[in-house]
């Protein structure tokens, strides 16, 4: 059986084996320029035209080795020939469309190559049909594809692209070679056709791998030329800009690139920008994981207000940041410019601040009161921990005004704020209520001590000692206070009005704490005040 294999294939081999072998090696080498290059349809159409080759010669050698599985198949030498005419014909067609192609004298190959294989087809049925030519039929398939490696040859001789010429000046060559041998072929039939055939093919098939090569070579050395010059240009543009931009790498967060506005801004020269990392720049390193969070989710990001630092002297100023994720060198890195802000940024805290607090004493109004305290309660509550409310206001302060003028008072109030601030501590919230009229929430502090702090007050308030214009003024101050559990904020003030007004009926200067007893005291009062006056209605 394996004999017999044998017997059959070795011939079919011969015959075919070194086409077949050398066809597809060129095929795929060929294949290989093809994403490189420029004349892409060119090489495109050269390697179906190899691999139609390979296709016919695999054909061939399987229909010699048929009669191994069933004895009966005779494939007659005239079928043998025919199929051989078709293929040869098909990748001439090939051949010579890629050749066209190459020179750019031809733009739809598809059409020319069906054409130029029907009419092949069509001068092999004449030639087999007319008894003169009979003789020509067996070389045709020769004569076609010598014309067609020589028409491929002088395309890549002759290509217009100069780079591309010097890189496939060889495989033209090459080519050439290949049409001269199946030429001589043709006049001298030589009985070790497969020997021959495996010298020509090697030696294309090194011409080809030259030219792969040398088309390599000027590949990566432009790639590497044009890479500098585009560095160089993408450089000067961001050296001369305006605007400060700075270039850092994703992955490990190091600086890039600073250009000269960024270096100023940054108070970095260029030697020291590799000593600071991106992070470095922040005055809030949560403002960057925000950043970076965002970058991640959005590739670009607008305006994105961020505190940045100097690096170096820590000072911070407020900038409006750009960040774009781009790539550089292959490298995934954040272009980011920055617009100033600082000026911006002052007007909105000027403006913050003059809705929030009081412009001649400088403490907090009564709405960032309701506010701050609102929190505090609601912290305070939440935990079960104590809290008072004091309301505080000046004893006869109209008569201070009235003696000494009203710079005089606007002084009081200044100086008095002061002393609260000092007599209080941090976390407590102090205000101005209104008018000569002061408000503070003490945080942790029961009723009883909140009373111990009033006390405090009232007699650091009672030791202050205003003076202007050779003026010395004194002032006294009468204080309420709650600390009702589970009250709301306007309850809570309310009550400790009730006890500032207790305070200043009961002789002023003094503090005095909201309780049920004393609501129910008012209450009584009230009541009898109205039955007093209802009797003296009546009488
Ligand atoms: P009492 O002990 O009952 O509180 O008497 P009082 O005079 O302090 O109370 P009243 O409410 O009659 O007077 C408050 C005065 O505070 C009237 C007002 O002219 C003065 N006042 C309010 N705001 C300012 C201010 O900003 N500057 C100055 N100089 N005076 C102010
Ligand atoms: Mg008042
Ligand atoms: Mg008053």
């Amino acid at each position: 059986m394996s004999a017999e294999l044998i017997s059959l294939l070795m011939p079919a081999m011969k015959a075919y084996g070194a086409e077949l072998i050398g066809s597809f090696i060129l095929a795929a080498t060929i294949g290989l320029f093809y994403q490189k290059s420029t004349i892409k349809d060119g090489l495109k159409y050269l390697t179906f035209a190899f691999y139609t080759i390979v296709f016919k010669n695999l054909l061939l050698i399987l229909l010699g080795i048929a009669p191994l599985h069933d004895k009966g198949i005779q494939i007659t030498p005239l079928c043998l020939e025919w199929i051989n005419v078709m293929f040869i014909s098909w990748a001439s067609a090939l051949f010579l469309a890629s050749a066209l192609q190459i020179l750019r004298l031809l733009f739809t190959p598809v059409s020319f190559t069906v054409t130029c294989w029907i009419l092949m087809m069509g001068i092999a049925y004449f030639i087999k049909t007319h008894a003169l030519f009979n003789q020509i039929f067996l070389l045709l398939p020769q004569i076609y594809i010598s014309a067609a490696f020589f028409m491929v040859g002088i395309s890549l001789i002759f290509i217009r692209s100069i780079r591309q010429a010097r890189a496939l000046f060889a495989i033209g060559f090459g080519f050439i070679f290949l049409g001269f041998y199946y030429t001589q072929a043709l006049i001298i039939p030589s009985e070790q056709t497969w020997f021959w055939q495996a010298l020509v093919y090697s030696v294309v098939l090194f011409l080809s791998l030259v030219s792969q090569i040398r088309l390599m070579d000027i590949y990566c050395s432009t790639l590497e030329k044009n890479l500098l010059t585009e560095k160089a240009k993408r450089e000067l543009i961001l050296d001369s800009s305006p605007f400060p931009i700075l270039i850092s790498r994703l992955l490990d967060d190091s600086v890039i690139y600073i250009n000269p506005p960024a270096q100023k801004l940054f108070g970095v020269s260029s030697d020291e920008i590799p000593s600071f990392h991106f992070s470095h720049y922040f005055a809030n390193p949560v403002q960057r994981i925000e950043l970076i969070s965002k970058i991640k989710k959005e590739t670009v990001i607008d305006s994105f207000e961020v505190e940045m630092k100097n690096p170096k002297t820590g000072n911070t100023f407020w900038y409006d940041l750009s960040t774009k994720a781009i790539d550089m060198d292959g490298e995934l890195a954040l272009y980011t410019t920055f617009k100033d802000m600082t000026q911006k940024k002052h007007k909105e805290q000027d403006l913050l601040e003059k809705a929030t607090t009081d412009s001649l004493t400088g403490l907090f109004n009564r709405r960032q009161f309701e506010v701050l305290s609102q929190k505090e309660l609601q912290i305070a509550q939440r935990h079960g921990m104590p809290y008072c409310v004091l309301m505080l206001d000046i004893d006869h302060f109209k008569k201070v005004n009235d003696t000494y003028g009203h710079d005089m008072g606007d002084l009081v109030l200044q100086q008095l704020a002061l002393t609260l601030k000092t007599t209080l501590r941090e976390s407590d919230i102090l205000a101005r209520y209104g008018g000569e009229e002061f408000v503070v929430f003490l945080t942790h502090t029961t009723p009883n001590e909140g009373f111990f702090a009033a006390e405090r007050i009232r007699r650091s308030i009672e030791d202050l000692h205003i003076h202007l214009n050779g003026h010395e003024v004194t002032v006294t101050i009468s204080i309420g206070l709650s600390g009702m559990l589970n009250n709301a904020l306007p309850e809570l003030i309310k009550q400790a009005d009730i006890a500032l007004y207790e305070s200043k009926r009961t002789g002023r200067n003094k503090a005095t704490l909201y309780t049920a007893e004393l609501q129910q005291k008012i209450e009584d009062e009230s009541n009898q005040l109205t039955v007093e006056t209802t009797e003296k209605d009546h009488l």
